[in-house]
This record gives C-alpha cells, structure tokens and sequence, in this order.
C-alpha cells in the first residue's frame, strides 16, 4: 500500500461544527487532524463536505489548516465522483465518522493491515450497529469495481459506505472484531464523541488532559474498573447530562463483562398498548384472544423517572398497536418534555396514524416505521385484515407532506414489508410506493413461520423458503427499481447467495457476528404472545421469563428486575457457548421454518432461566386490571 487518504466525510444531518470546538487552544480539528497524520500513510486528509454552504466556519478553518476540501462541485453526483476518483487514485481510503474525533490510529493501522491481505477490499468493525464504529476503511479496487456502475444509487444515499454496500453484490468484506484488538488497544467504544455534549462530558471525566489522551490512554487511567465505575455513577449522579455519562458507563461495563450494572439500559423499548386494531396473517394472535391485555396509562408511564438516563425510547415492542392507546399523545408529549434529550421512536401498522397525530409527530418523533406489507389494496386486505390500505396510504402520505412543509427531517420514515408468498409479487410495486410516499427507506424481511407460542395465521407454505427461485426473482427486481428510483432498501439476501453470514438469527451480507452487548445497553419492556409482560434483550425468539409489572418500573422496582437472577446469568453467559440462544443466533437462521431448534431451546434454556426466577422469588408479578 503506497497511501493512504482520510476523507472526513461530514453528512447533513450530523454536528460537524463540534470540530471548532476549543480544546486548551486548538480546534478539536486541529487535534483530529494531528491524529490521522499519525496513521501510516495518511498524508492526504479530505474534507467532504454535502452541504458545504452552510459551513462557511468549519470550511475556512480546514483551509486555514491545509485540509483539502472535496465537493465544491454542484451536485451530488459530480461530488460523488470527485470522491471515487480520489479513492481510485490513492491506496485506501479511511472514511472517519462524526464519532470520531478520537479515533485511535492502532485501529486504523490494524484495518489498514486488513485491507492488504488478499480476502479484504473493505473493512468494517464487526458487531456494532452502523453509525457506532470509529472509522471504516476501504480500498479503490472494491469502490472501482462498482461504484460507477451503481452511481446513481450511491449517490442519493445517505451513507457512502452503506450505499456502496448495499448495492454491490458479492464484495469481499473483511471485519474487524475489536476481539482482535486486545492486545493492542482495549475497546474503545466508550469514549467516543458522538455529540457536542460528549465534550462536555469527557471534560467532566477526564478534565484538563484531554487534549493529550489517546483512547488508549484514557482506558489505562481508568484501568481500574470498580474505581471506574464508582467514578462514572457519580458523575452521572451530579452531570448535566447523565444520560451521556450513563451511555458510556453502560458500555464500560459491558466491555468489562459486569453482569449487575450500575448502568440504566441506554435504548428502551416500552410496549405501552398491547391491543391490536387489526389482524395481520403473519402474527400468531388476534384481536380476539387480547381481551384481557392491559394498556399503559400516563400515570403508570411518569414512574419511569429513570428514562433520564436513557438515550433513546421505542414507544411500542413486542405486539400491539401504540396509537390506540388513547394516552398515547399524552405519554409522548410528556416523555419529550420531561426528557428532551430522548430519541423517540414508533412503529405502527398506519391505520390509526392520523393526520391529528401527525401534526405532533413531525418535528419531534426520531424514527417512524410503518408496517405497510404491500403495494395493493387486494393483497393489503388479505394480510393485514382491517387495515383499510387507503387510509393508511394517506396517513403518510400526510405525514411526509408535513414534514416537507415543515422542513424538517423528523421523523425518518420507514415503510417495511413482511415478504411472503402472498405478497412477493408486489416487491417493486412496493419500492415505487415508499418512493412516492416520500419515505427514507423501504425494509423488507421474511415471513418469519416458527414461534414459540401462538399459530402464525398464514402457515409455513406462506414462506419463500419454499419458494426460492421466485423470491429471488423478485428480490432481484426490487434491488433494481430502488437503483432506479434512487431509494435506500434493504433487503434480505438472495437464496442463491451462499457467501451469507448469520447476523441475529437471519442470513445476512453482513456481518459476521462480534460480541453482542445487547443484554447491557438494551431493555425491552415487552408483551408477549399470550398477553404477558416480560422484559427482553432483543427479538431472539424466545421469551426469557423475566416477568414484571408495569405498576413496579419506578427505579427501584427496575432496578430489581434489570439486576435480577435471569438477566445476570444472561450477561455472564451472552459470549460464550453457555447461552444457547445467543450461539442459535448467532448460527441458525430462524427464518427457515424447517429450522425447529428454538423449540428445543425454550424448553431447555428457557426452563432454566424460569427456575432461576422462580428460586429467587420473582416468578409472575402481573397484576392485570382491566381498564377502558
Ligand atoms: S440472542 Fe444473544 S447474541 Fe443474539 S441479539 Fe440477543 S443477546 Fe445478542
């Protein structure tokens, strides 16, 4: 490898301004640039800037220090160009991400290292979800081979990388496990500037030598980790921002592999109308059987107060119909004002999204996916029975009409499709209909015919594992109708892909798998099939028996449940052969209905777990009432 160019590559939507920011003297520009001038190589540092005319400032402070700046060109896809052709010139290319202006140069090299073995064209950090990895590397041969080709794509997505590895089929992509990095550099996660708050942050952490650490420098100062996190849960305790210091506690103590946390979960999921208002074929109850359920009330939500250490809520998991909760405003409008730092986000089947809830929604809401499962009336009738597909459409066509109007971004919209064989036919239809709908991306995911409990209404012949060649075929199309009408997609991989790693218990190009620290920064205060509350890591598929009753989540009631018997021994066993459902996830792809191992391990495991829960005296603690 003869160079290696950095490109910091600022996108609209993220707060690059926080590269003025003054540390001891010098921008925070100044000291990231200092940094990548350490990696090997990394003589030509870039700035690519998409939206260059709104900052004028950072534009003349990377000019002041001899930064090259790209995209003075006047469209996307000129700029887009400019940026292949810098890549194809130079050995690799280093694409730095907002979170990191901290980046350590060992994890650079060792990427770089990567890159020039034979099976690496690119290079990811495994394991983490997008947008939280320090840094991305990738050489030209992998941006030559498709990026022209696939331009136009590329060029109206939001992410160069993504967008480039979205629409190239069959890459070679190695991936970075921090695993690989312990000799060198402990896993720096925790320390990552994410925001301008972070700054502050750290200056509460590590005070007046900020400006001298390296990442690996900071996690030798607090090396010691009880010292570490009695230092962090104070802090958090007497900070501005204590779900900041909570976030970083968080991943501190997972990476040190604590099972009882200091921490509050950092990403929330709180299911707070369990009640349905149609009846999806692809769901294993219905509107009937929910007579019993108990939505959540504002009253019952206030007692949440340890949400100000969270950073993000999904008002909605599991089953159920969030907008129906007749408290739904009211419980959004109050977590926004108690906690104005929360992401909030939604997922609805659009019926009851109306226009009157729209208008509080934009502007406000982070993320809205709409469970929309197909591009026909008919077809929409047969699978979301009651969904009155009209309506739906125009509930969002509302929706992103008003955020237009508004200017705003908020919310991102997702429309998804669960694909099975009574709708595979409409896949393109579907992408031409979330790009008319105005909407950010289209997800489509498989009919998934296992369950642990209930009986998917639609049956395993509704799986397009047992039809492959067709879904394929329509997989292909939709790949080509999202390139042409320049829509983000993703999509599962075709069946004839064998190259597939498993990443959640799904075959994915993504991938493979690193260690999950899901059972510490993630809490899903979920309902399951039979109308029970049960708390969750993520959607593995099976219910971890950890009960719990939502007239107890004050802080000392969550506390006992998110410390409690099941969720430790979860944590102490995630990364390791003795946690079965993590190893299945991790190497079985639930999807294939002739796949019955979850089966196996909700009688096993899952009986394990109970008779933890059930010797420390936290079996059911359900207290239904039924209210109006
Ligand atoms: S099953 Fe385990 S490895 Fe998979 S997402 Fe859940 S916690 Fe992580």
């Amino acid at each position: 490898m003869n160079a290696t160019t950095v490109i910091i590559q600022c996108e609209p939507s993220q707060q690059w301004e926080l590269l003025l920011e003054q540390e001891r003297g010098q921008t925070l520009l100044t000291y990231l640039i200092a940094r990548l001038r350490q990696i090997h190589g990394a003589d030509r540092i870039y700035l690519f800037l998409e939206d260059a005319g709104r900052r004028k400032a950072l534009v003349k402070e990377a000019k002041r220090q001899g930064v090259r700046l790209l995209h003075w060109a006047p469209s996307a896809i000129l700029a887009w160009l400019s940026l292949a052709w810098r890549s194809l010139r130079t050995g690799a290319v280093v694409r730095v991400s907002e979170s990191s202006a901290f980046v350590d140069p060992e994890i650079t090299n060792r990427m770089i290292e990567l890159l020039e073995s034979e099976s690496a064209d690119c290079v990811y950090a495994a394991g983490f979800p997008e947008g939280t990895t320090p840094i991305h590397v990738i050489s030209p041969k992998y941006v030559a081979r498709r990026i022209l080709r696939n331009l136009n794509t590329i060029a109206h997505g939001p992410d160069f990388i993504s967008a480039v590895r979205r629409v190239v089929k069959g890459g070679k992509t190695a991936y970075l496990r921090f695993a690989s990095l312990y000799r060198t550099v402990r896993i720096p996660q925790s320390f990552v500037v994410r925001a301008p708050e972070d700054l502050a942050v750290l200056r509460e952490l590590f005070g007046e030598t900020l400006g001298e650490l390296r990442l690996q420098d900071v996690v030798n100062l607090y090396g010691d980790v009880e010292r570490t996190i009695r230092h962090l849960a104070d802090r958090r305790g007497r900070s501005m921002a204590p779900y900041r210091i909570n976030a970083i506690l968080n991943r501190y103590e997972a990476e040190t592999g604590r099972t009882a946390l200091q921490s509050f979960p950092v990403s929330v999921g709180f299911n707070i109308m369990p009640i349905c208002d149609v009846d999806c074929k692809f769901c294993s109850f219905s509107p009937q059987e929910m007579d019993n359920r108990d939505r959540v009330t504002l009253e019952e939500f206030k007692r949440l107060d340890w949400l100000k250490y969270a950073s993000e809520v999904a008002l909605w998991g599991g089953v159920g119909e969030s907008l129906i909760n007749p408290e739904f405003l009211a419980i959004f409008n109050y977590a926004l004002d108690q906690f104005p730092h929360l992401k909030i986000s939604l997922s609805t089947i659009g019926k009851s999204l109306r226009p009157e809830i729209s208008d509080q929604l934009v502007g406000r809401l982070s993320f809205l996916n709409v469970s929309l499962n197909a591009a026909r009336k008919e077809t929409h009738a047969k699978i979301v029975k009651a969904g009155r597909f009209d309506r739906v459409v125009d509930n969002i066509r509302y929706l992103t009409d008003l955020r237009k109007t508004r200017s705003s971004t908020l919310p991102r919209v997702h429309l998804s499709m669960v694909v099975m064989r009574e709708n595979v036919e409409e896949l393109p239809e579907f992408i031409d209909l979330a790009a008319d709908l105005g909407a950010d991306q289209a997800v489509v995911s498989h009919y998934l015919a296992t369950t642990i409990e209930g009986t998917r209404k639609a049956g395993e012949e509704s799986s397009l594992y047992h039809h492959r060649e067709l879904a394929d075929a329509m997989l292909v199309k939709a790949q080509e109708r999202a390139v042409a009408r320049g829509l983000n997609v993703i999509l599962p991989p075709l069946f004839s892909t064998t190259d597939c790693n498993v990443l959640f218990g799904a075959r994915s190009e993504f991938g493979p798998s690193g260690d999950c620290f899901l059972p510490w920064s993630t809490c899903h205060l979920s309902v399951d099939e039979r109308g029970r509350r049960q708390m969750l890591f993520c959607c593995s598929g099976m219910y971890l028996r950890t009960f719990y009753d939502v007239s107890q989540m004050d802080e000392a009631g969550f506390v006992k449940l998110w410390n409690g018997p099941i969720p430790q021994h979860f944590r102490g066993t995630t990364n390791s052969a003795g946690n079965p459902l993590c190893t299945f996830c991790k190497t079985e792809d639930r999807f294939d209905p002739t796949n019955k191992k979850i089966y196996d391990i909700d009688q096993t495991f899952g009986q394990t777990l109970e008779a933890m829960g059930n010797q420390a005296g936290q079996g059911p603690l359900l207290t239904l009432a039924k209210r109006v």
